[in-house]
């Protein structure tokens, strides 16, 4: 079987290597749509803290099942399913409390454990969601990024928000679909902050109010909530210093370890920050059932209308890269 190996950074080979055998607790997936996801791409740039090349990457992938043993969750071969990239350890505290996602010795499909840019993977089973019947599988390639974006938004649930206003700073794909799912599903008004036109222009094609700055935003009378998607410094501070100030800051953008920050302020302002990290798979589950509602239209928006195939991995990589448009790139490995 063909997989694409990132031989180096910028660098992608297909490579012919023997089909992953079944293992006990293991189902085979013929993997038929993979997702390009930022985290990828910091791999694929060499700029990633952890993981380097050579790596097959790939870790939003949704697939048919070819071959899998008796299991609890009722399987079986033909089933669609989308990858839980996620294996947590179940034996660490975060793990035993509920939070594999947080998990200490966490190992993440396509990262730590081979991924999904091969024509056939091996999947623990319970890292599997089975798709309903009718779902076309190329809609069921925003699962995961979608997933993403519930979690995050149901992270707030642990604090009381009253306000029907959001702020998402950085119109990437991440940003665009929380937006949407805090308009479509929670009913919010949503205003985007964005500077580079591409983006802006695919966000404001989507219905959105986007703004060069976060002081542009004529907010009153509320704290709004706040999404931080693009992983600036200077727009975090911006976001806890500008008035009202966010009630609350989610983090999904991608920090340096350290940064300064205003405190002073923020202490003033009472302001809780929230960092998020990917999902668990109820969150895929329920991002599976938004896919099914006719919200879907909305969703499927964003993606990308050509579609590469595995032997165009480095032409799909440098899209997701270079065109900042904040559309999905999706990779077909198989027909
Ligand atoms: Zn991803
Ligand atoms: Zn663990």
């Amino acid at each position: 079987m063909r997989q694409a190996l990132t031989v180096r950074p910028f660098e992608f080979e297909i490579i012919e290597s023997a089909a992953p055998a079944l293992q006990e607790g293991c189902a085979i997936i013929k993997v038929v749509y993979c997702g390009v996801c930022g985290s990828d791409l910091h791999v694929y740039e060499g700029k990633h803290p952890k993981v380097k090349p050579p790596a097959v990457l790939g870790h939003e992938a949704v697939g048919i099942i070819t071959q899998i043993g008796n299991n609890k969750d009722n399987l079986q071969v033909g089933d669609k399913v989308a990858v839980v990239p996620l294996i947590g350890c179940k034996e660490c505290e975060y793990c035993k409390l509920g939070y594999p996602n947080q998990c200490v010795n966490r190992k993440v499909v396509g990262f730590q454990v081979t991924g999904c840019l091969a024509e056939e993977v091996s999947i623990p089973i319970e890292n599997l969601i089975k798709l309903p019947e009718g779902c076309d599988l190329l809609e069921a390639s925003l699962l995961e990024p979608l997933a993403v974006v519930v979690h995050c938004v149901g992270l707030l649930e642990r604090i009381k928000i009253s306000t029907k206003e959001a702020i998402v700073t950085g119109a990437g794909t991440i940003g665009i679909l929380i937006g949407l799912y805090l308009r479509e599903k929670l009913g919010m008004n949503v205003s985007m902050v964005e500077i580079n036109a591409n983006r802006k222009e695919l966000a404001e094609k989507i219905g959105f109010k986007v703004f060069q700055g976060i002081k542009d935003i004529p907010i009153k009378d509320t704290r709004p909530v706040a999404f931080e998607c693009t992983g600036n410094k200077k727009v975090l501070d911006m976001l806890v210093t500008t008035d009202p100030a966010p009630e609350v800051i989610v983090i999904l953008g991608t920090f340096e370890r350290t940064l300064e920050l205003n405190i002073f302020e923020m202490c003033k302002r009472e302001s809780y920050i929230i960092g998020s990290q990917m999902y668990t798979k109820k969150d895929l589950e329920i991002a599976a059932q938004i896919m099914s509602t006719p919200m879907k239209e909305v969703f499927k928006s964003i993606l990308v209308e050509r579609i590469y195939s595995l032997s165009e991995a480095k032409e799909a990589y440098d899209e997701a890269l270079n065109s900042q448009k904040g559309t999905k790139v999706i990779i077909q490995v198989n027909k």
